[in-house]
């Protein structure tokens, strides 16, 4: 008999996990399938861009993570002098000060992935783990494709051996050896580069392999150069570069440029030619005259750089690919497992909510109008920058096949923003409302710097109205599969201001049969964040759609979706109509989706537009 469950999800790196995170919050009937025997333990990816941190905290444990990583606070630039030795010609802070909470950070993908296991572990016992197995044959009814109870998709699944459990495998990641069948609903293929999944759904990867080599080299350094525990980008004058990336235990992560080695392009470099000698030598080299050894190798490996994004991300709405499987580039901007994660993190909740029965399928499609335009951007950025990384610095401004550095600086500054994923807009689409809307733009009060349709809801402190507690609005904001319509009513000791919040009240009390439909089962969760002084507002006089409907379901109030934008007594003050551009007068309302994106603005009185919306996103 086949087991039929909603989710099947292939491959167990940062893609996979990602989506059985969704799957956990969901409470999907799910099984990831991997053919590798166990977690890995060290090496592969490493860097965590502020939008993944601020991603990981909204699940519960970004901050965690955060101070188990080693934290990047400053880029340093060496490069030859007129002699051509290298020298340290500038320094950059390694996040934009001021865009995120979270700052660049690097962990192995082993514990960041460890991580990942235990969220879903503690969150849901319907997802489970196969491993060492692999995927035989996928076949699809079509027939049932848009048949909301069937289970349209077959898999054949060959598990290979019984799962040893050891010190890193979970309960949860036990095979029966043999052929086993399942159906399921949908199926996410997360299985790296040259994706089986990709192959049986007749993927095509558009674009080309440079013959450019590169090792990576996890060691404990030995040196004298001063400035190993900075993340530095080293071009030398004749012998290629370097990345720094200082890393967790005292670990250094070199990323090493091996000029030596050049493949006719368009050709694949044999990788069993490399040895962790050949690629220290070339690091030698580049470091002179510092000197560098090490006693302690922890993982090596060694690639070429090829730039890639696939030409499908989804086959019936049913099959998807992500991460990997459909975009491949360089590692050293540290972003292939973090644009992974955010695909599937953009996918998860959509696929959760749809087998949940509270959104419509349409917003499936949603999936690769948002994310290959950002793998898209992703490779022109890699592109770019790998060229002026990979190349020979300019002696002089007349030396053109050079690569000037104070180009090769900038080009680093303006990725920086891309890079740590802060800066992603998706465009307008069934669940981003048109830019042109008469509320998102043609309305002055509607700010347009900070708070942009399709753009994820930067964070700042708010007081809690009813203890005092400071809090960072992005911590209301959990991934829970809710949405939230976040009411800036002004200051509420203005009588304008107070009536607005109270009629908008009425439209949002569950009881009132011309209410707003959406409320119920934490589809769209109301948040109140007023400008006036916390005690001179008292929490009872506020409409109760921000307070009634405890989340634990208990019967109590739920008294923390009640914000002042004041002083607190320990820490501050946040600013953050401010800093959102909210004018107080006018006051502002936004719709943020499940993913923290804002999907709708408007003002109190446009609620009939954010219904429209998700009316065609929704199901009552
Ligand atoms: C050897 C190596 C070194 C890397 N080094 C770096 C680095 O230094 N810095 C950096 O930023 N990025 C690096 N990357 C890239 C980074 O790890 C990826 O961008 C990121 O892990 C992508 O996540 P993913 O989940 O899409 O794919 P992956 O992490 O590749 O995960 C795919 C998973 O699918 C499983 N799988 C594959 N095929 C099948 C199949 N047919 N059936 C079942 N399971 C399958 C695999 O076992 C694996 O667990 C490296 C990747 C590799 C493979």
């Amino acid at each position: 008999m086949p087991q039929d469950v909603d989710l099947v999800i292939v491959g167990a790196g940062p893609a996979g996990l990602m989506a059985a995170m969704w799957a956990a919050v969901y409470q999907l009937k799910t099984i990831i399938i991997d053919k590798r025997e166990s977690r890995i333990v060290n090496g592969h990816a490493d860097g965590l861009q502020s939008r993944t941190l601020e991603i990981l905290h909204s699940f519960g444990f970004g901050d965690q993570i955060y101070k188990e990583a080693s934290l990047m606070q400053e880029v340093c630039f060496w490069n030859p002098d007129s002699y051509g030795v290298i020298r340290r010609t500038d320094r950059i802070p390694d996040t934009i000060p001021g865009t995120s909470r979270f700052q660049q950070s690097v962990l192995h993908q082993g514990r960041i992935e460890n991580y990942l296991f235990d969220f879903i572990e503690r969150t849901s016992s319907e997802v489970s783990v196969m491993r060492p197995a692999k995927p035989l044959t996928i076949d699809v009814d079509e027939s049932a494709i848009e048949s909301e109870d069937a289970y349209p998709i077959s898999v054949r699944v060959e598990c290979l051996s019984h799962n040893q459990p050891n010190g890193t495998s979970s309960a949860q990641e036990n095979a029966e050896v043999g052929e086993n069948e399942i159906r399921c609903k949908y199926l996410i293929g997360c299985d790296g580069a040259h994706s089986w999944v990709g192959r049986q759904i007749g993927l095509v990867m558009e674009g080309e392999q440079t013959a450019s080599i590169w090792g990576v080299m996890d060691v404990v350094p030995i040196t004298d150069f001063p400035d190993i525990r900075m993340r530095c980008a080293v071009h030398s004058a004749n012998s290629g570069s370097i990345m720094i990336i200082p890393r967790e235990r005292g670990l250094v992560r070199l990323y090493i440029q091996l000029t030596d080695i050049r493949p006719a392009r368009g050709e694949r470099f044999d990788k069993s030619m490399g040895s962790p000698s050949l690629i220290f030598d070339a690091a030698k080299k580049i470091l002179q005259p510092y000197s560098l050894s090490y006693d302690y190798l922890e993982w090596w490996t060694i690639y070429q750089i090829g730039q890639r994004v696939g030409n499908t991300y989804a086959k019936f709405d049913r099959i998807f690919l992500a991460g990997d499987a459909v975009h491949t580039h360089s590692p050293k901007a540290g972003q292939g497992m973090n644009v992974s994660m955010h695909d599937t993190y953009n996918i998860g909740w959509k696929l959760g909510a749809v087998l949940n029965k509270t959104a419509q399928r349409s917003i499936l499609k949603t999936y690769e109008s948002e994310r290959r335009p950002i793998a898209q951007q992703l490779i022109e950025f890699d592109t770019k920058f790998s060229y002026m990384f990979s190349g020979r610095p300019a002696k002089d401004l007349a030396d053109e096949a050079g690569i000037s550095m104070e180009d090769f600086k900038a080009t680093f500054q303006k990725g920086n923003d891309f890079t740590s994923g802060l800066s992603v807009r998706y465009g307008a689409c069934k669940i981003v409302a048109q830019e042109h809307h008469k509320s998102a733009s043609a309305d002055p009060a509607i700010p347009k710097s900070v708070l942009q349709l399709g753009s994820r809801l930067p964070s700042f402190q708010v007081v809690c109205q009813c203890d005092a507690t400071p809090i960072q609005l992005g911590d209301v904001l959990k991934s829970d599969g809710s949405w939230r319509l976040l009411v800036f009513p002004g200051d509420l000791r203005h009588e304008a201001s107070m009536q607005r919040l109270k009629n908008l009240g009425e439209r949002l009390d569950r009881s009132s049969p011309c209410g707003f439909p959406f409320l119920t089962e934490n589809c769209v969760q109301p948040i109140l964040i007023h400008a006036s002084p916390r005690r001179e507002i008292e929490l009872f006089d506020l409409p109760k759609a921000f307070y009634c409907g405890s989340a634990a379901g208990n019967g109590g109030f739920d008294y923390y979706r009640i914000f002042a934008d004041d002083e607190s007594y320990h820490q501050g003050h946040g600013h953050a109509y401010e800093n959102y551009g909210v004018d107080k007068e006018r006051g502002l309302v936004v719709l943020v989706r499940p993913d923290q994106y804002t999907s709708w603005m408007g003002g109190l009185e446009d609620l009939a537009e954010a219904e429209r919306l998700l009316s065609g996103i929704l199901r009552r």
